[in-house]
């Protein structure tokens, strides 16, 4: 087998190893968190393994852009957010009444869900940022080279700037909009600037006390400099020509002195017939509703499988059964960088995705799952753990799960029953009778069984199998017969096939 380098010991190869890297992510948090997004931070955690694992020291940085303006009325939100367009996310009232603030809404959850994936960065707020006057000296530099920037960003951008045009908004203190103000004066040793907004008010910002922020094509290259960020990926949409990228490697340049970082681009997560994930148009699954269904080393995974490059078209139905599968498979192996890459510590064994839905299915409480599980052979000493995986499977079927694996067994004999000939009836006797004589009560054994029995009585497995299911399920088809009735148990399989033969006498 040919060696295979990982995208994330790419990365970490391209950059020198002599010195201190940083390797910065960030997410504006005006919306729902979604595993589109996830990928921006995992793409950075994985770098940042990659080096630390070369011996190279590295920092992962998550920047939280929670001084942004609320750019519009988002679809999630009610009409009267109207009033809050323009203000900092910060500053205005959280959509579910718990929250401090709209920001935080969005970014509490996120944020437990990074320790839930194993990514522990040091978060920097960047409203904290701008209050504590971290970046003063930093936004004086953006002023004075106002024309410079401007240039720059209609050189390589194409875009024409208004004539009074400026790097930095002030937050109005009248309308408490973070506003394209025209700037009529910059005083830099008092760090304040003299503006006049579009409602009419003329007013003071002190940048130093964060009154205001650099806009986003010169915060971005702002923050390289400041932070001394050496990696960092980001969506395509920033890659693109004349892109913030580009507009940023030219100021963080001639403003700052500094080099730009490396960049890692990466493209989309769609959902499956639902097209790529945008939080402001609605079309998201959270990280949070990921981590209520998804084991948090696969969803480490999904994006550890795949080049950061390669879009990913995410399906959370059946989609999901196999990739459970296959992580399940590389663990066993133990060895491939993308499993090493993925690996939570805290996670144990589990046990496989689709036993956990047939079992799940099958108890009624979460008595009878452990009695299933341990009828199976399972430990079943981690108590705390079988139940946060079946909570997963349980929100899955609710959620995701397509039909056709869903079933619910049914209390007494259905009355389908009735639908089978005497010839099946027959056959399915000859079937519990082979159970009957069964050693042990073994998954495999229960489903060679039906090969042998149709075998011998000289019909096809299928009408053995749907007979089963029928007397259960009261429909055709079902969960891996083995596992199925090996989960319900030897008496109340036996019990109810007994039953279902004397149909036939
Ligand atoms: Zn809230
Ligand atoms: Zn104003």
């Amino acid at each position: 087998m040919s060696e295979k380098i990982h995208w994330a010991d790419v990365v970490a190869g391209e950059v020198p190893r002599d010195m201190v890297h940083r390797v910065a992510t960030g997410i504006t948090p005006s919306g729902p968190i979604h595993i589109g997004n996830m990928r921006e931070v995992l793409t950075g955690d994985m770098a940042y393994k990659a080096l630390r694992d070369r011996g190279v020291t590295a920092e992962l940085l998550y920047v939280a852009d929670d001084f942004d303006p609320l750019r519009k009325v988002y679809p999630f939100l009610p009409e009267s957010y109207a009033e809050y367009v323009g203000r900092s996310i910060s500053d205005i009232p959280c959509p579910c009444g718990e929250h401090k603030s709209y920001a935080d809404h969005f970014l509490t959850p996120f944020l437990s869900a990074l320790k839930d994936l194993d990514i522990r960065p040091r978060v920097i707020f960047a409203r904290d940022e701008y209050r504590a006057g971290t970046f003063t000296k930093e936004i004086a530099a953006a002023l004075l080279h106002t024309a410079e920037i401007r240039r720059i960003l209609e050189r390589v951008s194409g875009r024409t700037l208004p004539a009074d045009w400026s790097p930095f908004y002030p937050v109005c203190s009248v309308c408490n909009k973070i506003s394209p103000a025209r700037i009529l004066e910059h005083h830099e040793t008092h760090h304040t600037v003299r503006y006049r907004c579009s409602c009419g008010n003329e007013g003071t910002a002190d940048y130093a006390k964060g009154e205001g922020k650099l806009v986003w094509r010169v915060d971005w290259p702002m923050r390289w400099a400041h932070f001394g960020i050496t990696i960092e990926p980001f969506g395509k949409d920033h890659a693109t020509a004349g892109g913030s990228f580009d507009t940023g490697k030219e100021i963080v340049r001639k403003v700052y002195h500094h080099d730009p970082p490396h960049p890692v681009v990466y493209e989309w997560i769609s959902l499956k017939g639902r097209g790529a994930m945008h939080s402001s148009k609605g079309v998201v699954v959270t990280i949070n509703e990921m981590l209520e269904i998804v084991p948090p080393d696969v969803l480490r995974y999904l994006i550890a499988r795949s080049k950061p490059e390669k879009a990913i078209d995410f399906d959370p139905g059946m989609g999901l059964t196999s990739l459970i599968d296959e992580y399940d498979r590389v663990s066993h192996e133990g060895t491939s960088r993308e499993f090493q890459l993925s690996q939570i510590a805290s996670v144990p064994t589990r046990i496989p995705f689709r036993h956990m839905v047939t079992v799940v299915q099958v108890a009624r409480d979460d008595r009878g799952l452990f009695q299933c599980l341990a009828r199976s052979g399972y430990d079943i000493s981690r108590t705390e753990d079988i139940l946060a995986q079946a909570g997963r499977v349980r929100a899955w079927l609710r959620k995701y799960a397509p039909d056709q694996v869903k079933f619910s067994v049914k209390d007494q004999l259905p009355a389908r029953m009735r639908e089978l000939s005497r010839k099946d009836l027959e056959t399915l006797r000859s079937y519990t009778e082979f159970l009957e004589r069964m050693d042990g009560w073994g998954a495999e054994a229960i489903h060679n069984g039906v090969y042998q029995v149709a075998k011998e009585v000289g019909v096809d497995p299928k009408q053995i199998f749907e007979a089963v299911y029928l007397a259960f399920l009261g429909q055709h088809r079902g969960p891996r017969l083995g596992w199925f009735l090996e989960a319900l148990g030897r008496e109340p399989v036996l019990g109810r096939l007994r039953e279902a033969g004397i149909l036939c006498v």
